[in-house]
C-alpha cells in the first residue's frame, strides 16, 4: 500500500494571495514524484473540520476584509476540529494572513478579530508602513529537518505579531522584518504547527520545509527519498540572494 498524503486547504478562495496555491501544488508534485498518493480537500466558511480527515492543513495569506470572515468562522466553526488535529500531531502550515489568525486575536483599530488560539500570540494592525521585502530567517526544526536551515521568501504585512511567553518562534531574522520588525523573531512553531509571514510561494523556494511537513504529516521517522532538486535549489539560492544572505 503506498502512503497517501491528505491535505485540507482552509478557505482556498479567500485566503490565497501571493501564489499560495503554489505551495499546495508543490506538495502534490513532491508526493507524486515519490509514489505517494495525494488527496486535496478544502474546508470553507460554515463547514466543520474533521480533525482526522487530513494529515496536513493549510491556510494561506489574505486581505484584512477576507480575514474578517475567516477569523469568525475559524473561532466559531472550526476551532475544536483544528485543535483536535494539532493535538493528535497533524501538520498545519499557516502563511501570513493565515498565520495572524492562529493566535489569540488580530486587532484592527477599534475592532478585535478572534484568533483560533492554537499558539500564544497576538497580532495588531499598525498605522506605520507595511513590512514589505525579501526576507531570510534561520530555522532549526531538529535533526529530521537537517538541523539549522535557511528559509527565504517575501513578506508583505501591515500586522505586527507579538509572541507570548508560551510561544516558540519559527526562526530568527537574518534579513527582513519578521513578526514585528523589532523582536528579531519570525513565525511560530508548536510541534507540527508552523506559522510564518513568508510568501514566495514559500515551499517551492524552500523544499526542505515541504519535505519536513510531508514527513511529519505522514508520521515518517526519517527523511523522505531524495529528488532531483536542481531547479528548486536554484530558486532557493535566488531567494536568498534577493534577501542578501
Ligand atoms: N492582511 C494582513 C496584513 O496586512 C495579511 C496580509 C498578507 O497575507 N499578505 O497584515
Amino acid at each position: 500500500m503506498p502512503d497517501t498524503l491528505r491535505v485540507c486547504a482552509l478557505y482556498p478562495q479567500l485566503m490565497n494571495i501571493y501564489a499560495d496555491r503554489g505551495n499546495l501544488l508543490l506538495l502534490q508534485r513532491r508526493c507524486e514524484w515519490r509514489g505517494i498518493d495525494f488527496v486535496l480537500s478544502s474546508s470553507d466558511l460554515g463547514e466543520r473540520l474533521d480533525p482526522d480527515a487530513a494529515d496536513l492543513f493549510y491556510i494561506g495569506g489574505g486581505q484584512d476584509r477576507d480575514q474578517r470572515l475567516c477569523a469568525l468562522d475559524l473561532a466559531e466553526v472550526k476551532r475544536d476540529g483544528l485543535h483536535a488535529a494539532a493535538d493528535r500531531g497533524a501538520a498545519l502550515l499557516a502563511v501570513c494572513g493565515g498565520y495572524q489568525l492562529l493566535g489569540h486575536s488580530y486587532q484592527l483599530g477599534e475592532e478585535t478579530l478572534p484568533g483560533v488560539g492554537l499558539v500564544d500570540l497576538r497580532t495588531v494592525r499598525s498605522d506605520k508602513p507595511r513590512l514589505i521585502g525579501n526576507v531570510a530567517i534561520e530555522v532549526n526544526l531538529g535533526e529530521d529537518a537537517g538541523g539549522s536551515r535557511i528559509l527565504a521568501g517575501f513578506e508583505n504585512h501591515g500586522g505586527r505579531t507579538h509572541l507570548g511567553p508560551g510561544a516558540e518562534p519559527l526562526g530568527t531574522v537574518l534579513r527582513g522584518q519578521g513578526n514585528d520588525g523589532a523582536s528579531g523573531y519570525e513565525g511560530v512553531r508548536r510541534g507540527n504547527v508552523i506559522g510564518t509571514y513568508l510568501h514566495g510561494p514559500l515551499l517551492p523556494k524552500n523544499v526542505w520545509l515541504a519535505d519536513w511537513l510531508i514527513a511529519r504529516a505522514l508520521g515518517h521517522d526519517g527523511p523522505l527519498a531524495p529528488l532531483d532538486d536542481a531547479l528548486e535549489l536554484a530558486a532557493h539560492v535566488e531567494a536568498r540572494r534577493a534577501a542578501g544572505v
